[in-house]
């Protein structure tokens, strides 16, 4: 459901008209270039589409308005081949309400020793071009990527790649829905917000909705869209033996399928891009949504347990940000420890809802009591995560601001099997280690909910906290607690003077 190639950045190169006509052919002409290179690479997963050389204030501005409404423009490249007077672009970047990448290269990318002359000097000027437009960029405050380096290098245009998922989430979060049955789990902190400055911030709506209104649905779903779904259920995943045709808990599993669709059912009518549910108001609902939470995350719907619809739209925007990279994403949650000082573990899963995105092989389903919640034994995807490095991203609300928090992990295989675990997992080491990366995170306030990729980069996090206003806390290979403390303690004055202090 996440095709970016849907989707575009203009490439706009900065001019002027003191040039002449012919040498500004030549400019267009190179930008072109330039702007094909980078559509036809393979790390930008969006398309590039040139724009003609802004060349004067009136152009500039036009640009930046275009670019505002235009529907799929995620933001704008920009770069200046040749001088651009900044002040020509300030009304236009004023106005300007998408993602900006400075792209500081340079036509040629070497210097022709023997041959140079003022020909190849005025056409190759973004040393000094583009120093004057990063002034500009810094003197409006403007928040940007800086990429510098030849645009043929595979790593600045991965670089582009990066910023261009960042922008593609970003710009999903415009105008997205995402759907909430029954509230936040009772005298939970952590996943409460603030969802009016949610929304002014970050662009998506948050509503509740009846749990009755999905019961209703999930009545309304028919035998045969049960039948179609659970062969779905059988051609996709091994079932155990009480799941298959004739064995004594078929029922659960139909049921299962009964949910799955009927939520669907909910999602597509409302254009809703995620949901949450609790397990303290499921009346009316045989079983806690689990294999359908799971499929519909697969499928790139966000989701958030216990009413937590930060993480919910967290996990969407994951999954934009990761479309067609190797490697899953999905709603996770730090359960359980592994404290052997040798190698110290994490156990990430949940009561049911992990992605099943993330699995190493065929997933089994699976039905088990849950122990909580006092609902039939939902039907759930049991699974291990693949080794290899990923990312835990939270959102947390610290009344004044929101905050996200990233730690970057190695996922590990799990040292034993898990036999009698009936739930998917994932067993990490925290970076630097779990005792600094645990500390770090209780520090700086994180939530036992995350959203969970083995595909999204800390590159794509920092640039889509650039482009959302957040501030962003990195636990990684670098990580020292005290360094983090002062960190957070400056960072609480940088943002009380932009928004008001809390005590
Ligand atoms: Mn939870």
């Amino acid at each position: 459901m996440v095709d970016l190639k849907q989707r575009e950045v203009w490439f706009v190169t900065g001019s002027q008209q003191l040039y002449g006509p012919a040498a500004l052919k030549q400019v267009a002409a190179n930008s072109s270039q330039v702007a094909q290179a980078l559509n036809d690479a393979t790390g930008i997963p969006v398309r590039v589409v040139f724009q003609p050389v802004v060349k004067s204030p009136e152009e500039a501005t036009a640009m930046c308005q275009q670019a505002n409404v235009a529907p799929n423009c995620l933001g704008l490249i920009t770069w200046c081949h040749t001088f651009s007077p900044s002040k020509m672009w300030i009304n236009g970047l004023k106005q300007l309400r998408k993602p900006l990448a400075h792209l500081h290269t340079q036509f040629n990318r070497d210097l022709p020793w023997s041959t140079i002359d003022m020909d190849f000097m005025n056409l190759n000027q973004a040393a000094h071009g583009d120093r004057e437009h990063g002034f500009i960029l810094s003197r409006l405050r403007l928040s940007r990527k800086v990429i510098v380096g030849h645009w043929q290098e595979r790593g600045v245009q991965a670089q582009l790649g990066t910023w261009s998922r960042a922008a593609a989430a970003w710009h999903d979060w415009q105008g997205a829905k995402f759907a909430r049955f029954g509230d936040n789990m009772r005298e939970v902190a952590v996943t409460e917000g603030d969802k009016v400055s949610a929304q002014l911030q970050f662009g998506y709506s948050v509503n509740g909705f009846g749990v009755g209104d999905l019961v209703q649905r999930v009545k309304a779903v028919t035998d045969k869209e049960i039948d179609q779904l659970v062969a779905a259920y059988e051609a996709e995943y091994s079932l155990a033996p009480k799941l298959r045709k004739g064995g004594v808990l078929r029922q659960s599993l139909r049921e299962a399928a009964r949910i799955e669709v009927g939520l669907r059912a909910i999602l597509r009518d409302g254009d809703f891009k995620g949901w949450t549910d609790t397990f303290e108001d499921l009346h009316g609902l045989v079983q806690l949504p689990g294999i359908a939470a799971q499929r519909l995350m697969a499928d790139g719907f966000g989701f958030g347990a216990e009413g937590d619809w930060k993480t919910c739209a967290l996990v969407r925007a994951l999954k934009v940000m990761a479309a067609g990279l190797k490697g899953g994403t999905s709603f996770m949650e730090d359960y359980t420890y592994h404290l052997n000082p040798k190698r110290s573990l994490v156990l990430g899963s949940h009561m049911l809802e992990i992605c099943p995105s993330i699995a190493k092989g065929k997933p089994s389903v699976q039905v088990h009591p849950l122990g909580i919640g006092g609902k039939a034994a939902p039907v759930r995807l049991v699974f291990d995560t693949p080794p290899g490095p990923a990312v835990n991203v939270s959102l947390v609300h610290m009344g004044n601001r929101y905050r996200m928090i990233l730690n970057e992990v190695d996922v590990v295989a799990p040292e034993k099997p898990l036999p009698k675990l009936p739930v998917a997992r994932a067993v990490w080491i925290p970076k630097p280690n779990l005792a600094i990366g645990a500390a770090a995170w209780l520090y700086a306030g994180g939530a036992h909910h995350t959203a969970f990729s083995q595909a999204v980069t800390t590159e794509m996090i920092e640039d889509f906290a650039a482009m959302a206003g957040l501030e962003l806390v990195v636990i990684d290979a670098d990580t020292k607690i005290r360094q983090l403390k002062q960190e957070l303690s400056w960072n609480e004055v940088a943002y009380g003077l932009r928004g008001g202090f809390v005590t």
